[in-house]
């Protein structure tokens, strides 16, 4: 066996743990609205606070979970807990935000997700309104078994989103038959949208696509000033990224949306 062998076997063992020694934790990003320039929403992004390895991001142990199946009751965990906190910050007299909360391929193709997400709006106390999935095009491959869950989703009332558009396989079937709310520009294309001619067309036209299909259109991995003037330029609806402000615990939001709003 070798050395990479053992340590993901090993991952995998302190992952089955890791929920009831409650060493996972959810920091919040913000979504700026471009029209407002205000806080309309966060995105909750899983981390797990290991005792011996430090903070480890979810690009380093979500496979490791989806393999072992940990990722349902960690998925679950994340979305009750994202929930119970957006009803926390309505409580305080916040703004009401839009959480978005990421799912793995797993939680959707497993019976019983929208009974699930049902029950944890209604002990949670959170309008469904208030609640955003992100799914990826690639969960979506399997139409046949993906189009009935999302339907039933969208009954409860919550949103979907397209996360990272424009990686993915299919994208324009998935535009024209799922019953989504939004997509999510790819960092990818952000990134490079006011130094390479490609990417800000493929940025633009993603913008006036999605706006004619009565969606709307946010843009992640916002890193500076001039992506941002590009983005209201061409109209795109919201964005998210370290210009405005990093993943922070919840405490640490509060703080920051009065500075945020002056960007
Ligand atoms: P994602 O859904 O595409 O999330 C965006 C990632 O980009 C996050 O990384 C975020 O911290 C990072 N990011 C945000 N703004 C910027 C920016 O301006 N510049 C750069 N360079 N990066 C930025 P993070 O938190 O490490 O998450 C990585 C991925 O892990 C996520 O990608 C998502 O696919 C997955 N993930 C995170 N939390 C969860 C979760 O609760 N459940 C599941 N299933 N997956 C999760
Ligand atoms: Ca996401
Ligand atoms: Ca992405
Ligand atoms: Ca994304």
């Amino acid at each position: 066996m070798n050395v990479y062998k053992l340590n993901e076997d090993k991952l995998k063992e302190e992952l089955r743990h890791a929920l009831d020694r409650e060493e996972f934790c959810l920091l919040y990003q913000p979504k700026l609205n471009l029209k407002t320039g205000r806080l309309c929403g966060v995105e909750a992004l899983i981390r797990w606070e290991h005792p011996e390895r430090g903070i480890i991001s979810p690009l380093d142990f979500i496979p490791a979970a989806e393999e072992t199946g940990m990722i349902l009751p960690i998925g679950e965990w994340v979305l009750r807990t994202a929930c119970e906190q957006n009803k926390a910050w309505q409580e305080k007299g916040l703004s009401p935000m839009i959480m978005a909360v990421n799912l793995s391929a797993c939680q959707l193709f497993v019976d019983g997700l929208a009974e699930k997400v049902q029950s944890i709006l209604d002990e949670s106390g959170l309008a469904p309104e208030y609640l955003e999935l992100e799914i990826t095009e690639s969960m979506t491959m399997d139409v046949d078994s993906v189009l009935p869950v999302l339907h039933k989703l969208k009954q409860i009332g919550v949103r979907i989103s397209m996360d990272d558009f424009g990686t993915g396989f299919s994208s324009l079937y998935h535009l024209k038959e799922f019953p989504i709310d939004s997509i999510k520009i790819d960092r990818s294309f952000v990134r490079n949208c006011t130094n390479d001619s490609k990417d800000a067309t493929i940025v633009k036209t993603i913008i006036v696509m999605a706006h004619q299909l009565q969606l709307e259109v946010i843009a992640e991995g916002v890193e500076f000033k001039d992506h941002l003037v590009f983005l209201q330029q061409n109209l795109c609806d919201e964005a998210q990224g370290y210009l405005f402000s990093k993943p922070v615990p919840p405490v640490e939001l509060v703080n920051i949306i009065p500075i945020l709003e002056e960007v």
